[in-house]
């Protein structure tokens, strides 16, 4: 039996300064919800836990201005149903509502969300409890221990973003959204507060896909920030997975578009559960700018957001569906227009 110490924060000061003095093994905690479950695989081996679902207004959901501001600890269920997300921005609302299931969002916050690591099974599925080297090979758990993946069974991998050293999917869904917004990350760390646009929060696998955040070890993610956007109410999250709830997607797009009679005047797409990190679809954005949105051309539109695909033996599939869901995220989006 391996020891493990817990202590509760009750500011953010107070969260780095625990993580400081216990050192390199120690995890901040919200609602337990990923870091249990690898810690029962694992996979996660920490020594001490800081529990940061108790500091004082981490849990605030709240507009300035022209920003909306989302603590992290705040609950993806109070983040779903708050009326301004409700209301004025269906993309973060389903993508919130389409995640886990409603006991889960009961527990689990908007911040711990972004953090959650992959579902890939390899990840997952290689570590014992009192083993520290897993069955299968993965490089993200194990750091140049190869890729059981790439010549496994690839079905539920990336398509895009992959490289010779992982496939795994970036498992969120609010990420998603939130990437298609341009939202940015608030994190407090020892030198003090940074903010990182969410574009720049996650990292390509490359050949250290060990390394998921651009996030140093004891910083805390205090906030989540978006601007408002008219884009925000012509809106939604689309999301196709194996059985119609409390499934991870196999393919998703959040989309949010500015229109101008038929004709679109500015879009936001973004990719799920087809990339290695939540995924800017930028050329289908270019594709659709500036023209009359038609079916036919939200398809092409989808087409070009994986141009760059490179599927393996199983998932090839993804490159059409994923196709498809952004052409149909696009139309569902415009008859959002007010
Ligand atoms: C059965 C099941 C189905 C699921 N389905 C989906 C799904 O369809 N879509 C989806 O998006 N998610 C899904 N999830 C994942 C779920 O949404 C995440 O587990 C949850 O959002 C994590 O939040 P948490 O607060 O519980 O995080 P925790 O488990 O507490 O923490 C997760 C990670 O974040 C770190 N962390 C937490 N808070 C902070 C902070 N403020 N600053 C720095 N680090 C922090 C922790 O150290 C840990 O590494 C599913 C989970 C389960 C168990």
């Amino acid at each position: 039996m391996r020891g493990l110490s817990y202590t509760i924060a009750d500011s953010a000061d107070a969260a780095v300064a625990q993580f400081a003095e216990a050192g390199g093994a120690a995890r901040y905690i919200a609602g337990g919800t990923n870091l249990y479950d690898l810690m029962k695989l694992g996979i996660e081996r920490p020594v001490h836990l800081i529990d940061v679902s108790r500091i004082e207004g981490l849990d605030a959901i709240e507009t300035e201005g022209d920003v909306l501001r989302f603590g992290s600890r705040a609950l993806m269920a109070d983040v779903a149903r708050a009326p301004v997300v409700r209301d004025e921005y269906p993309v973060l609302a389903e993508s919130l509502l389409k995640a886990a299931s409603q006991q889960l969002r009961n527990m689990a916050t908007v911040g711990g969300n972004l953090l959650q690591r992959t579902r890939c099974m390899y990840f997952r599925n290689g570590a014992g409890a009192s083993s520290t080297v897993g069955v299968y090979p993965c490089n993200k758990r194990e750091p140049g221990s190869g890729c059981a993946a790439i010549d496994g069974l690839d079905r539920t991998q990336a398509v895009l973003g992959t490289s010779d050293a992982c496939t795994a999917v970036a498992p969120g869904d609010w990420p998603v959204a939130l990437t298609a917004l341009d939202a940015v990350i608030e994190i407090f760390g020892p030198e003090g507060t940074r903010n990182v646009p969410i574009a720049d929060f996650y990292r390509l696998p490359g050949d250290t896909p060990h390394r998921e955040f651009n996030l140093d070890p004891g910083e805390l993610v205090t906030a989540i920030t978006v601007r408002k956007t008219p884009a925000g109410r012509a809106s939604t999250y689309h999301k196709i997975r194996d059985r119609e709830s409390y499934a991870f997607a196999l393919a998703s797009a959040a989309v949010a578009v500015e229109m101008e009679g038929e004709s679109v005047r500015a879009a936001r797409i973004a990719l799920g559960g087809v990339a290695t990190m939540p995924w800017r679809a930028s050329t289908a954005e270019r594709a659709v700018t500036g023209s009359a949105l038609t079916p036919e051309l939200a398809l092409e539109a989808g087409q070009a957001a994986f141009a760059e695909a490179r599927p393996g033996r199983q998932n090839a599939f993804k490159t059409d569906l994923g196709a498809r869901v952004v052409a149909d995220a696009l139309m569902i989006a415009a008859q959002r227009r007010a």
